[in-house]
C-alpha cells in the first residue's frame, strides 16, 4: 500500500489543502529541500497548466490579432 510509505504532509498554497508527498516523489524530493518553499497540489498544479497554456495562447492570438485597419471588420 501507498500509505506505508513514508511522505510528507505538504500544504498546497492555492487552495490550502493538506496533501502527501511520497517519499521518491518529486514534492516529496521539493519539500526536503526546501519546507518553506510554495507547493501546490496536484489538482491545483493540473489547473495552474493547463491556465498558463490558455494564457500562453491568449497571447499569441492577441499579438497576432488583426492590424489595425482591419479591426471592427472582425472581432
Ligand atoms: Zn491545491
Amino acid at each position: 500500500m501507498d500509505n506505508q510509505k513514508f511522505h510528507y504532509k505538504v500544504k498546497c498554497y492555492n487552495c490550502k489543502r493538506e496533501f502527501n508527498g511520497y517519499e521518491g516523489s518529486l514534492k516529496y524530493n521539493q519539500y526536503k529541500q526546501n519546507r518553506y518553499g510554495v507547493f501546490c497540489c496536484e489538482d491545483c498544479g493540473h489547473r495552474i497548466r493547463m491556465e498558463a497554456i490558455k494564457n500562453f495562447f491568449r497571447k499569441i492570438i492577441n499579438k497576432k490579432s488583426l492590424p489595425q485597419k482591419m479591426k471592427g471588420v472582425v472581432q
